[in-house]
């Protein structure tokens, strides 16, 4: 029988992820699985748990990676944070945004949705105003918007959270790894995020983190937690000392999530963060350089995800067809309003090289009219 893994080939992923893998990280991938009640195993975990604290900026008791993907990281905050009724204000100037919306209101929130341009930042005095319609039992935002290569004023918005209530709930999953995350300094109390962006580990887990004030929210809840996989107050006691079985850890994915953590503490992040933006910095010249402009304006850009317009006449889809086939390079389209009209070339963890960023330019420079 022919063996399709065979065919696989090694592509340069320049895309909104998932990101190139460091060899090591696979490697960790090929350790021989452990029970996830192994004592060895524990000490992984453990392990994987400070490492995560510590790129977090946070001494979260709560802090575990979720068996899923980022999006199983957004639906674990709200599940567990979220009781029907709730008032939550959604900002939101993306997919990711939009997607919050929808989780929250399957969840019998009372969402109020307050929407900025897609390619402008969330608006701190707009959001000044709404949140005088309060108080919100969760405020929620995403901090670098994939969809539109947006970074959006996380800090400043929890610092207008100081002395409430008030949940805030933040995405991290774009930039953790690649741009700081400070949680407890910016008053964040969920956050989540995932592996396959700027830590550089194939998709799988999604990193989460709550606040004494988040957990206080999640152990008064009324009612159980409206879904069994993701109640964090089953996880957590699998993930602390009492190792009470839950599901089966995804072994293998978090010898690849601790081997990816320990790459990034071991280089450093204030290293890996100058790493994404000096690649971004020579992206950015580049593109400028063969005349094509950027959608967001400088101050508001991620490092970890650059969006560039399309030139007019140009066929998007064929150029990213031809960057794959032969390149084999991957970058991503728009999506939503900017379907067509943008591009999206993603510098996430291993990928933010400055290598990568020259083989890309040239490619595309061959590649266009
Ligand atoms: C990729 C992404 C997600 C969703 O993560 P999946 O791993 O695709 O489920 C959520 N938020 C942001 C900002 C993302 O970039």
């Amino acid at each position: 029988m022919k063996n399709l893994l065979d065919g696989i080939e090694e592509i340069l992923l320049m895309g909104p992820g998932p990101s190139c893998v460091p060899p090591t990280v696979y490697e960790a991938l090929a350790k021989p699985t452990l029970g996830h009640l192994d004592p060895y195993f524990l000490t992984i975990m453990d392990s994987i748990k400070s490492m995560l604290q510590g790129l977090l900026n946070t001494k979260n008791a709560l802090t575990v990676p979720m068996s899923g993907t980022g999006s199983a990281g957004m639906e674990a905050c709200f599940v567990n944070l979220v009781e029907p009724g709730d008032p939550v204000l959604i900002l939101t100037n993306g997919v990711f945004g939009r997607r919050m919306q929808d989780v929250a209101g399957r969840l019998g929130a009372r969402v109020e949705a307050l929407e900025f341009d897609w390619g402008k930042p969330v608006d701190l005095d707009q959001t000044s105003d709404a949140l005088k319609k309060g108080p919100f039992s969760i405020v929620a935002v995403v901090h670098a918007e994939t969809s539109t290569g947006v970074r959006n004023p996380v800090a400043e918005i929890g610092s207008m959270l100081a002395g409430t209530d008030t949940i805030y709930l933040v995405d991290a999953v774009t930039s953790l790894g690649g741009i700081e995350v400070r949680m407890d300094d910016w008053r964040i109390d969920a956050l989540y995020s995932g592996t396959q962006k700027c830590l550089s580990c194939p998709p799988g887990l999604a990193p989460l983190s709550f606040s004494e004030r988040a957990t206080a929210k999640l152990n008064a809840r009324k009612s159980k937690v409206p879904n069994w996989y993701l109640d964090l107050s089953l996880i957590t006691n699998y993930w602390n000392q009492n190792r009470v079985y839950h599901h089966t850890a995804p072994v293998n994915m978090l010898y690849a999530l601790y081997e990816a953590l320990r790459l990034v503490l071991e280089e450093g992040p204030q290293a890996a963060f100058a790493r994404h933006r000096e690649a971004h910095e020579a992206l950015v010249a580049g593109l400028e350089g063969m005349g094509l402009s950027m959608l967001v304006e400088k101050p508001f850009r991620l490092p970890m995800l650059n969006t560039v317009r399309c030139p007019d006449g140009i066929d998007e889809l064929s150029v990213r067809r031809r960057l794959r086939q032969e390149f084999k390079i991957e970058i991503g389209g728009g999506l939503g309003p900017l379907a067509g009209k943008i591009w999206r070339i993603g510098l996430m963890g291993h990928t933010a090289r400055r290598e990568n960023v020259d083989r890309f330019l040239q490619a595309l420079q061959a590649v266009l009219p």
